[in-house]
């Protein structure tokens, strides 16, 4: 059991004896695994304050951007030293599989520190630019917005915190996080290694809650920029706070992405990839294809191998290395995906793979499930599901297939499978999404990220995820 009793505000543990408890429980064993205390609005006010002062204080805005960066850089080394345990704390939360934790919750989030570390190394502060109308120069500068409120969901708890977290410190802001209460352990971790690090007092905060506390922190006085990922609705209610606030604000959202199969592909070998593809984390990942887009003329044939598949998935422990499958976050959530599999038997689709529990007799599974003869205009085929449950639609012409992909509230993600990377990136160009993978899809952190439509507001990731963290300030000198 990995209990806390105290808060990270301000550089200190503070005592929280009196404030209520978040417990967490595996999803695998059901047992309680840890708790923290929950931040009260109060908690909340308190780390923005040290926050702010940390903004101006000499520790931390006096820093030049090397010293700065030399302080990410002991950050991600802190974050090294224990990152086989950090990822198997993920796992133990919400059940990601263990060969998925390792790299995208061990490694990613060391690399991202990294990556900002040294963008900002090379990134001049101010630039000097002959004006327009030749009439002296302007100095363009970038100073750091303010103070960040982070809001991150379950799913991938410490890569999405980092997101945020390393270009907001290469920006030289300061930061008041808070976790989702299913995965608020590895939230804690991350700030003790901050804290050994020597990142200065109120640098980083963590306020551990629920939506409450969510919404207190987004609209608060104190706070210059809101980065959020989540659910579409929780984004909608926050665009709307920070729209009245006149707050920047970046939405990471949810998505239902679509695979587009030409009829040219090699369809075992997409199969192969599908796991990663579609299924990624028990299907609770915000951008995996899981709207597959079938020509007519081989569409059993993709049914057939997607089923295949699905079927051949090792469900289990998360922590076993062979595991592919592991549990929903919560009995809460299964329900929730078990419902959707309920509502596409209703909607008369036709389950081809899946659709039960597995023969495990504990924990919070759901064996990966396919649907064929899925309508395109049925629920199963245009809600987020968030869990391991595809569904196989079939289309006659490739500009059909276009259509359908485009026919969604979101635009997050996607993939085109065919063996011509010509058309491929042709039909990539053409599918109002985010970002889409030819013949496979991997995030790539050097590139921006984020979605079209219902999806969100805003990127993360890339050179463009660090300005997201900045002002620009234009000083004009006559000649
Ligand atoms: P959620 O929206 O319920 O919660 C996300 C976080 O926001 C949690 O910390 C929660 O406590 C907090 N929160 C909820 N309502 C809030 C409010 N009104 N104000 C402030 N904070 C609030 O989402 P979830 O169930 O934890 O995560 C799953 C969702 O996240 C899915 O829809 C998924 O697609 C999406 N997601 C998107 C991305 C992306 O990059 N686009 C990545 C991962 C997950």
């Amino acid at each position: 059991m990995l209990v806390h009793e105290g808060l990270y505000i301000g550089g200190e543990w503070r005592t929280a004896a009196d404030n209520p408890s978040i417990e967490v429980r595996s999803p695998s064993t059901e047992e309680l695994i840890g708790s923290v205390p929950a931040a009260t609005p109060g908690d909340v006010d308190a780390a923005v304050a040290a926050a702010r002062r940390a903004l101006r204080s000499a520790e931390w805005a006096g820093l030049d951007p090397e010293r700065r960066a030399e302080l990410i850089t002991r950050f991600a080394d802190e974050l090294v030293a224990d990152l086989s345990e950090r990822a198997a704390l993920t796992s133990k939360q919400n059940g990601m599989p263990i060969s998925v934790a390792l790299p995208a919750e061990g490694e990613l989030p060391v690399g991202l520190l990294r990556y900002y570390a040294e963008m900002i190394r090379n990134q001049p502060v101010e630039e000097c630019r002959p004006r327009l109308d030749g009439r002296g120069t302007t100095v363009v500068r970038r100073e750091p917005v303010g103070v960040v409120a982070a809001i991150v969901p379950w799913n991938f708890p410490q890569t999405l915190t980092m997101f945020k977290l390393a270009p907001a410190l290469a920006a030289g802001c300061t930061v008041v996080l808070k976790p989702s209460p299913e995965t608020v352990l590895d939230a804690f971790e991350l700030a003790a290694a901050a804290d050994r690090a020597g990142l200065p007092p109120g640098v980083l905060n963590v306020v551990p809650g629920g939506a409450d506390i969510g919404s207190y922190l987004v609209a608060h006085p104190g706070v210059d920029k809101v980065a959020f990922t989540g659910s579409t609705a929780a984004g909608r209610s926050i665009g709307e706070v920070c729209g009245r606030l006149l707050r920047p604000v970046t939405l990471e959202l949810g998505g239902k992405s679509a695979a587009i199969v030409v009829d040219d592909a090699d369809v075992a070998a997409m199969a192969q990839r599908l796991a990663g593809v579609s299924l990624l984390n028990n299907g609770q990942t915000c951008y995996i294809s899981t709207r597959i887009l079938a020509p007519r003329s081989r569409y059993d044939e993709v049914v057939d191998a997607v089923a295949g598949l699905a079927d051949s998935l090792t469900v289990g422990e998360p922590l076993a290395r062979t595991t592919q499958i592991g549990p929903m976050v919560s009995s809460r959530h299964r329900d929730r995906v078990e419902s959707y599999i309920a509502l596409g038997v209703s909607e008369g689709a036709k389950m081809v793979a899946g659709g039960d529990r597995p023969d495990i007799d504990r924990g919070w599974f759901v064996r990966p499930t396919v649907f064929a003869g899925v309508d395109a205009g049925s629920r199963i085929a245009r809600e987020e599901i968030f869990g391991p449950v595809l569904v196989v639609l079939p289309y006659d012409e490739l500009d059909e297939a276009v259509v359908l992909a485009n026919d969604s509230d979101y635009g997050l993600g996607g993939t085109v499978w065919t063996s011509d990377v010509d058309k491929g990136i042709d039909l990539a160009r053409r599918m109002e999404t985010g970002s889409v993978g030819v013949n496979f899809y991997s995030l790539d952190p050097g590139a921006p990220f984020g979605g079209y439509k219902d999806s969100g507001l805003g990127r993360e990731l890339g050179p463009e995820g660090l300005t997201a963290y900045q002002h620009l300030k234009s000083i004009y000198l006559p000649l």
